[in-house]
């Protein structure tokens, strides 16, 4: 088989055989197949599309790329939730001391900021002493002692994505539905969960914009999810501004605790709720979404969700004093406040944008080699929906890597649009899916 006309196949609109796709995969992990072969493949497929057939075969290849984690010793249903990715989602941090204080063990495996997302690693390594770099029986041992246990994607978990996910990032190939699917589930389905919840986000903020597209993906990834006998609820909630108001690594710590702790805005809050229910379902230690959504609650409200949190930043070596008492933190070296320049309602806030500039800020990186700058990021004073005054905080920005110049702060003020007449918040949650279908969104007053 020569790989240039699988390339010329796929170009031409044409579905490859299980073969050929084995083919690619080995051939790409094991380093025969050149990164400039990949890319065009890449491209043919993200303009031609995959057979569904070719994306089940695509996701079982990618997972048996490597090793596949065996939980079985673990009693329980174990589940985790993936998020495709969005500006200020730093809901993995919270939802999993949540889910975990709930008794359902959370195998929570994330990934590092890629593009203008930032990434749940990146976030809990600014804590100090937080180690994400365990070995998988330390993994599986701290998952036995907490419930939960988040890391990072090893080595030999899923090499296929990494790789490929990478050559992606750096090709213009992310937004392809069966590239996403691939990517998203091999990893999942290779750490040892029995059950998959999936926030798909909507929104200007990420992959895709449009209701119909976010729908599509997350059909797709049920649809595909079935043919593993893996049980997945997809929820659909809103990107078209960041979640919560911090954007940045330990600025997005900060929120989580406050969270954790009974406060933070109540769009985190809310969606970090909502996932619960349906892990806590998935889990099979409630009836009902309601009822996941109320147990979720109470384990919030009554402080068991933060000791979790503590019991896990512990056990990973995290630093507690910093957690206990954010004030120790090291300080950025750089502030600035961005006023509004008239009065009016916030009716959009490019969370796209946003997440770029924060990322050059030194919160995110360009290759996977960059250093991070853990304090850098931005605040929101102001989000869609509230009132401004002119002179008002619309956001404040913070970095030690560098000076915010006041070409930062103009392009930090045209990501807010103000206009003369009140506007509604956009909804948060637009849709559950699963195996049936889109789901009548459950009612949690
Ligand atoms: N998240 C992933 O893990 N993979 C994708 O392809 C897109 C979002």
């Amino acid at each position: 088989m020569r790989f240039q006309h699988l390339i010329e196949k796929k170009r031409d609109g044409h579905e490859l055989s299980d073969a050929e796709l084995e083919f690619f995969i080995h051939g790409y992990v094991g380093k025969t197949i050149p990164d400039y072969q990949a890319a065009a493949f890449l491209m043919a497929t993200y303009f031609r599309g995959m057979s569904f057939r070719e994306t089940v075969t695509l996701t079982r290849l990618m997972r048996d790329s490597g090793e596949v984690v065996d939980l079985s010793e673990i009693p329980g249903i174990k589940v985790d939730k993936h998020s495709t990715g969005g500006v200020g989602d730093k809901i993995s941090l919270i939802l999993a001391p949540v889910v975990a204080a709930a008794g359902v063990p959370v195998p929570m495996i994330s990934g590092r900021s890629l593009a203008h997302t930032g990434g749940t690693l990146d976030k809990l390594e600014s804590i100090p002493g937080f180690r994400i770099n365990l070995t998988l029986k330390q993994f599986a041992k701290l998952i036995q002692k907490n419930n939960a246990c988040l890391i990072g994607q090893t080595r030999s978990i899923c090499p296929a994505d990494r790789l490929i996910y990478a050559l992606r990032d750096t090709t213009g190939t992310v937004p392809s539905l069966p590239l996403i699917c691939a990517s998203i589930l091999s990893k999942k389905f290779a750490e040892g969960i029995n059950a998959l919840v999936l926030d798909v986000k909507i929104g200007n903020g990420a992959i895709f914009e449009k209701n119909n597209e976010g729908e599509e993906l997350a059909r797709q990834l049920i649809r595909v999810a079935g043919e593993f006998n893996m049980p997945t609820v997809a929820l659909l909630t809103d990107m078209s501004q960041p979640l919560g108001r911090a954007i940045g690594n330990w600025l997005e710590v900060l929120e989580s605790i406050e969270v954790l702790r009974g406060g933070g805005p109540q769009d985190i809050r809310e969606l970090t709720l909502a996932l619960a229910a349906q892990m806590l379902l998935l889990g099979k230690k409630v009836e009902s979404a309601q009822e996941g959504y109320k147990r979720a609650q109470e384990v919030l409200d009554s402080g068991a969700a933060w000791e979790k949190f503590l019991a896990i930043v512990e056990a990973q070596g995290g630093e507690v004093k910093f957690v206990e008492k954010p004030e120790l933190y090291p300080k950025p070296k750089h502030r600035r406040q961005i006023e509004a320049q008239r009065n009016g309602w916030v009716s959009a806030i490019n969370a796209r944008w946003l997440g770029q500039i924060s990322m050059a800020l030194g919160a995110g990186r360009r290759t996977l080699k960059d250093k991070i700058d853990l304090t850098a990021g931005l605040y929101l004073e102001k989000k869609v929906g509230e009132v401004v005054k002119d002179g008002e905080a619309l956001l404040r920005a913070q970095s030690s890597a560098m000076k915010i110049e006041d070409d930062v702060v103009r392009d930090l003020r045209d990501c807010f649009k103000i206009i003369e007449q009140p506007v509604q918040p956009p909804v948060l949650l637009r849709g559950v899916l699963d195996a049936n279908g889109m789901q009548a969104l459950p009612s949690f007053s």
